[in-house]
């Protein structure tokens, strides 16, 4: 794996559902170490879009590239082992305390195998160790470390929110892709949840794309906007051009 952080390219994407277009030929470019956000109502394609960059669904058309990788067609692990973690705009977490849910992000990069795990050789518990102490480091970092070794299921809804955020960061990911990261929360969560993301985009050396509704909080985070309607890119560029594009208004106001 390179160490230079690579762009996404997202050319020309179209996917198609049984009668209906989710994405029609939409282009952008995710520039490395910025915050690109992409919004648009409700049923623009932007979650499908994730979909597609993640490898949960097939591009009809169009390609996706990390670099100089082709991710169009890439098996949703081979992508993630590529640097590329996401979070789900539902949140998708497993049973156990943060600790497990960290260390499944941890998996996915672990170098001893399955096999040498179960069979505790040195070199696998060796790394099991480290692969902790990132995870715990993590925590700390997103502001978990008092519940390291606590039950998810007993954590409020903003802190279960960070726990997919500090996951998908111990994968050490090149592109953090966040699907509404304050979606549910409220005002103070909200805060501190923009807050974590400014810090994580300022410490870790990636790129992030963002979809979320808060207008407030992408403008604020991102570097360039892209704007979907429909399935198609109505416009694209810095917070301030897009906010005030007469499209995006009619857009948002349509809906
Ligand atoms: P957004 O995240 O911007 O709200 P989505 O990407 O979830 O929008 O959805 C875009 C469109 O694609 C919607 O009309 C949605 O109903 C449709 N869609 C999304 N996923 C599927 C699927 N698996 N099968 C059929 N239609 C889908
Ligand atoms: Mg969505």
């Amino acid at each position: 794996r390179a160490d230079e952080n690579p762009p996404l390219i997202v050319s020309d994407l179209t996917v198609r559902f049984a009668g209906l277009v989710a994405l029609d030929a939409v282009s952008f470019t995710v520039r490395p170490g910025t915050v690109h956000g992409l919004i648009g109502p409700n049923g623009a394609g932007k979650s499908t879009c994730f979909n597609v960059v993640s490898g949960v669904y097939e591009a009809t058309s169009g390609s996706v590239h990390l670099g100089d990788n082709e991710l169009t067609s890439l098996r949703p692990h081979r992508i993630a082992a590529l640097g590329v973690a996401r979070t789900f705009q539902n949140i998708v977490l497993t049973r156990g305390t943060v600790a497990d849910n960290l260390m499944l992000g941890r998996h996915t990069i672990t170098r001893a195998g399955f096999v040498a795990t179960a069979l505790r050789l040195p070199l696998a518990t060796t790394e099991q160790r480290r692969h902790r102490a990132r995870a715990r480091e993590i925590a700390q970092f997103v502001g978990l470390g008092a519940v390291f070794d606590a039950p998810v299921a007993a954590l409020p809804y903003g802190d279960r929110k960070r726990v997919e955020l500090a996951r998908a960061l111990c994968m050490e990911p090149r592109l953090l892709m966040l699907d509404e990261p304050v979606a549910g929360m409220n005002t103070a969560e909200r805060a501190a949840m923009a807050q974590t993301i400014e810090q994580v985009r300022s410490t870790l050396d990636l790129s992030i794309l963002l979809v979320e509704h808060d207008m407030g909080l992408v403008m604020r985070l991102a570097d360039d906007v892209t704007v979907l309607d429909f399935g198609r890119r109505i416009a694209a560029g810095r917070p301030d051009e897009v906010q005030n594009d007469p499209e995006v208004v009619r857009a948002y106001l349509g809906s």
